[in-house]
């Protein structure tokens, strides 16, 4: 629809910017009719959302849930970039967090340790550029001319080892199964959204400017070509049951598509269940495909 704008429009003096194609798939774990992922694309904007389930029994001070909480985080996400497209990724997640604070009404305890919470993986395509955001554990794959990199932080990995140790030292016999596990709940819970800990999108928007960003070129010799923007229930493909390597993955992306990924993980779940970490016996898994090819 006219009138163009710079994405994805001509530049004389360049020549046409490459169209970002984008292909996704979400599909919450097998036997579970609620997803608490979420894929979203508002214009230049993609992103992941992955909400942290709460355990069965445990409080959260809030009326709504994971799956509440990640459509009003993307539902304001996709505000903040309409009202600021041009403002820094980490500056509009922060007003989306706080945007999603009043959402909850005044009804439920912001401050209570199992408020809901999710990871963010965002990318946005800027024409010249492409900024991208990691926030927790939903990684990043990138083809860089022809370099595939990936962008992960690790803070809850680092953060979830620690905690391994820690419930490692109740003494055995002192604690059953049930207040170990009860135990390390509380534990991750406190070190969330800390410095030292880890940091994921929740009711503080200061979580934000802790995220891990970069820019990529657009053009030239280390223009961005693929990214797969990916929940842990998908990168698990590479990370728990190593089908392939992260190159491996964008080929399978580019050939048969985000579903194909998904069903490759499923079948992995059941063939491989010793390999499942966290105690999950399965998980809600996503992916967001984008190719930057020649312009249409
Ligand atoms: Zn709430």
């Amino acid at each position: 629809m006219p009138p163009p704008t710079t994405y994805g429009s001509a530049d004389p003096a360049r020549g046409p910017a490459p169209v970002m194609r984008v292909r996704s798939a979400s599909a919450p774990a097998p036997g579970r009719l609620v997803n608490e992922d979420l894929v979203f694309r508002f214009g230049p904007l993609v992103g992941v959302l992955d909400g942290a389930t709460v355990p069965e029994g445990f409080d959260t001070g809030c009326v709504h849930g994971p799956e509440w909480y990640v459509r009003h985080l993307a539902a304001r996400l996709g505000v903040a970039e309409a009202a600021r497209p041009s403002a820094r990724l980490t500056s509009n997640l922060a007003a989306a967090i706080l945007a999603v604070r009043a959402d909850h009404g005044g009804r439920c305890d912001l401050d209570h340790p199992g408020t809901p919470s999710s990871t963010v993986c965002l990318l946005r395509d800027c024409g010249d550029q492409v900024d991208y955001l990691v926030l927790c554990d939903s990684p990043l794959v990138l083809d860089t001319g022809g370099q595939v990199t990936v962008v992960t932080d690790d803070r809850l990995e680092t953060a979830m080892a620690d905690l391994r140790r820690t419930v490692a030292t109740v003494p055995a016999g002192g604690a059953d199964r049930a207040t170990r596990f009860r135990h390390a709940v509380g534990v991750q819970r406190e070190r969330m959204n800390r410095t030292h800990g880890y940091w994921v999108a929740a009711a503080d928007p200061d979580a934000a400017f802790h995220a891990v960003t970069g820019t990529l070129p657009r053009r030239g010799p280390a223009a961005v070509r693929r990214a797969a923007l990916l929940s842990d229930g998908a990168s698990s493909a590479v990370e728990q049951f190593g089908l392939t390597d992260w190159a491996g993955l964008l080929d399978m992306l580019s050939v048969d598509g985000p579903g194909a990924l998904l069903d490759r993980v499923r079948e992995a779940e059941r063939d491989h269940p010793d390999r499942l970490r966290r105690h999950k016996p399965t998980d809600d898994a996503s992916v967001v495909f984008c190719e930057f090819g020649p312009a249409a």
